[in-house]
């Protein structure tokens, strides 16, 4: 019998955090190094946002470099960590009726491995990745990650990888450091104590929250992930924040453990 597996969100911001020593990087490896070794990651990264619910069901899932304009370094980066398709048929049962694709086109992202480089720096802890259905509210997002709670007990580290506060029209690439923008830093700061108060109305209905969210999640794809998260959170989990900033005024870097 495995220990319950923690639940994890994690801010990955710009995709060289996997090859550069930042606050962050160094903040993931000893993260990484608290963690439970689990069975499996079962990883929502904000950059695979589709039609429909998809997992990769591939044994030996590619490292997809899924951005242009980086360093060749960065491109070059590989992560092998093989797949779970059991781990995929799981999913298929926990999750009904909702369909899961059984996909084996996509692979890890920078979302996935730009992070977990560092959490498992070793790639010897099989990956999958479930996509985020882009047809669906918010609420769905947040049930999807309730029926999931239950793979915490089998072993499966559910992982939420987008950011907090996401606006890269705003955001000051390579002018660093910079202040963050009030509306950025406001926004974590109601984020930061809703999780702390364990109140997730709001959280899921976020676009009801006026300007600074409007400013803050202008695209839905790098908040949702949270919102697997905080489905499959127990009321009786700690709540820890591993990582924590604020790069180039608007991306949150904040991290969320619970468990
Ligand atoms: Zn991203």
């Amino acid at each position: 019998m495995t220990d319950r597996m923690p639940v994890l969100f994690v801010g990955h911001g710009n995709p060289m955090n996997a090859v550069q020593d930042s606050v962050w990087s160094r903040a993931w490896s000893a993260w990484g190094r608290r963690l439970p070794r689990p069975r499996a990651v079962l990883s929502v990264s904000a950059h695979w946002y589709l039609p429909g619910t998809a997992a990769t069901t591939m044994a030996q899932p590619r490292t997809i470099h899924d951005f242009g304009g980086f360093p060749r370094e960065l491109f070059e980066v590989q992560y092998p960590a093989p797949g779970d398709p059991e781990l995929v048929r799981r999913l298929q049962e926990v999750l009904a009726p909702v369909p899961v694709r059984a996909d084996l086109s996509w692979g890890l992202d920078h979302g996935t491995w730009s992070v977990l480089r560092h959490i498992f720096p070793d790639a010897d802890v099989p990956v999958v990745q479930l996509g985020i259905d882009e047809t669906q509210a918010p609420a769905f997002h947040h049930d999807m990650g309730q029926r999931l709670a239950p793979l915490r007990d089998e072993g499966i580290l559910l992982l939420g990888s987008g950011n907090i506060v996401h606006n890269l029209h705003t955001y000051a690439w390579g002018r660093r450091p910079v202040e963050p923008f009030d509306w950025a830093a406001r926004f974590e700061v109601l984020v930061r104590d809703r999780i702390l108060r364990d109140d997730t109305g709001e959280l899921v209905d976020y676009a009801s929250l006026g300007r600074d969210a409007e400013l803050s999640v202008p695209t839905p794809e790098h908040y949702l992930p949270l919102l697997y998260v905080l489905g499959a959170r127990g009321k009786e989990d700690a709540v820890s924040f591993p990582a924590e900033g604020m790069d180039g005024g608007s991306i949150s870097m904040l991290s969320v453990q619970w468990g």
